[in-house]
């Protein structure tokens, strides 16, 4: 824990720490930053050699800088210059080597032309920016929702948490922070711990260092590599000691684990996160006690567990907090499927929620300054016919458009300014031998001023001149990632609580 760069990432980047190259806000590469100076990674905005990384604060922006020919023509020969797959992290692993110099999606023979002028920020890794990079195994639960769950369950440091299925780990990473106290602010200052070793001031000038507190989080998954994958994750980024992943099918074999922490049976959980295909068919084996016989009976969709006689009832839950629960599902039908479970086996405070979390893209649209008669802008068509027409008018022009972008593409837009020069030369020699007319060159000459006129025009580009500051959102669609049911079970209520209760506040006779 100590050393997870998750929990107590280091003020700079040191050699063989986590880092991740932001290139646009949801555009993160995780690398391991090597001393070495072959390390480099290639990105669509440049190269960046580990070595300009290395002791920079967290959050610098770096220039891409060129590196040599030799390399440039290295990547030439390996196919630089050809469409390829994401050449940002072409072995997996997040870290590019040297062959893949060369620019990624074909972006010229040389991407290190580009590299001169991209950036990039250097970032620590958080749970945020991991979800962000992290590859992909599965289907992942996102910042805004997992920030949203976490506070609903109620997560402080020190909690115990339940999580399956744990896919990707997104969600697990997340956890692991929440149950996890302390930044050391509570710790000696080095100016401190030296004036205590000279003598100037004495031990109990220390601030008392608190212990700090971090609770568990218990990751089941039964698909086998995901889980070996997760574990080489939670292993490399110093989070073994919080976080532990089980192999298991929670459906048939529960929550419980061999594992015991000062003589109590664990996970003794008192949050619990459940992104399972069908969480209804887990919820039995979350009770604090063996299911009674009328929940059997109506537990047609999800049979109960039939206690042996020989193996005592054990529950992952916590016997003295109340536990909150959190289901992620999809689709309504699924919610439903859970609700009707949770209710059957005694949970309370029952609540669905659906986060609808938008992006919302600002930028300068030129509606609008129509309807307003602003400058440039056309009136409001009078009638139907007018509108039709400008329509029509629009579609010739995109037409058009493409049309030239096309020669564009095909190499002829220059063919054509050669032979626009070729024709302008040709009239002059004209005029010069006499034998030209005065029309042929006005003509000539007012397109040419016309084009230059046009070039000046783009150059005094106002930017209140290209329309009115409009937002738009993202589709409903787009946004729906899952339904959210929350639940609570009440803490155990006992014989001796109640005893208890009666002897601090006896009932007056
Ligand atoms: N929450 C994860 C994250 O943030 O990365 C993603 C979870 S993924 C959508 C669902 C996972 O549940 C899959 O990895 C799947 O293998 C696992 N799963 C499905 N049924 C399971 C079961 N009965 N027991 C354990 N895991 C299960």
């Amino acid at each position: 824990v100590r050393t997870s760069p998750f929990l107590n990432p280091p003020p700079k980047a040191t050699p063989d720490s986590l880092a991740l190259l932001g290139l646009r806000r949801d555009h993160f590469i995780p690398i391991t930053l090597q001393d070495d100076g072959a390390a480099v990674t290639n990105t669509r905005f440049g190269s960046f050699p580990h070595q300009a990384l290395l002791d920079l604060p967290w959050g610098t922006q770096v220039r891409a800088i060129n590196v040599n020919a030799s390399r440039s023509k290295k990547s030439k020969k390996q196919g630089g210059g050809k469409k390829r797959k994401r050449a940002d992290d072409d072995d997996g692993d997040g870290n590019l080597r040297e062959d893949d110099a060369g620019g990624e999606d074909g972006e010229g023979e040389d991407g290190h032309e580009l590299a001169s002028s991209g950036f990039v920020h250097l970032l620590p890794p958080t749970p945020e920016t991991w979800t962000i990079s992290l590859p992909h195994r599965t289907q992942v639960v996102y910042t805004p929702d997992y920030s949203y769950v976490l506070q609903r369950l109620r997560v402080r440091p020190g909690d115990t948490i339940i999580e399956a299925g744990a896919g990707s780990g997104s969600f697990t990473h997340a956890s692991a922070r929440a149950v996890f106290s302390g930044y050391p602010s509570q710790q000696a200052s080095a100016k401190e711990l030296e004036n205590v070793e000279n003598g100037i001031a004495g031990g109990d000038a220390l601030p008392k260092k608190k212990k700090r507190k971090f609770g568990k989080v218990y990751s089941f998954e039964f698909h086998e590599p995901r889980v070996q994958v997760l574990r080489d994750e939670v292993k490399e980024h110093g989070l073994e000691e919080i976080v532990t992943v089980t192999h298991r099918d929670v459906y048939e074999d529960g929550f419980c684990i061999d594992e015991e922490v000062d003589g109590q049976p664990q996970p003794r959980a008192n949050a619990i996160f459940l992104d399972l295909p069908a969480p209804w068919l887990a919820l039995k084996h979350l009770t604090r006690s063996p299911p009674t016989s009328s929940q059997i009976r109506s537990s047609a969709n999800s049979p109960m567990p039939v206690t042996e006689s020989d193996k005592p009832f054990r529950t992952p839950l916590s016997p003295t907090k109340p536990v909150h629960i959190c289901t992620f599902s999809p689709c309504i039908e699924q919610v439903t499927r859970t609700v009707s479970m949770l209710r059957q086996l005694g949970w309370i405070e029952i609540e669905m929620v659906e986060l609808l979390h938008k992006r919302i893209d600002v930028k300068r649209e030129r509606v609008g300054l129509q309807e307003e008669g602003l400058r440039g802008g056309n009136p409001m068509p009078k009638s139907v016919d007018e509108a039709l027409g400008r329509l029509r008018e629009q579609e010739l022009r995109t037409r058009g458009f493409y049309e030239r972008q096309k020669a564009k593409a095909e190499g002829k837009e220059d063919d054509d300014a050669d032979a626009g020069a070729e024709a302008m030369e040709k009239e002059l020699v004209k005029v010069e031998d006499g034998t030209g007319d005065a029309e042929g060159i006005e003509s000539l000459l007012s397109k040419q001023q016309r084009m230059e006129s046009n070039q000046s025009k783009a150059q005094e580009r106002k930017i209140w001149k290209e329309g009115k500051l409009v937002h738009r959102t993202e589709s409903e669609l787009k946004t729906h990632t899952s339904y959210l049911t929350f639940a609570t079970l009440p803490r155990e209520w006992t014989e001796e609580d109640e005893k208890r209760v009666a002897r601090k506040w006896p009932v007056k006779k």
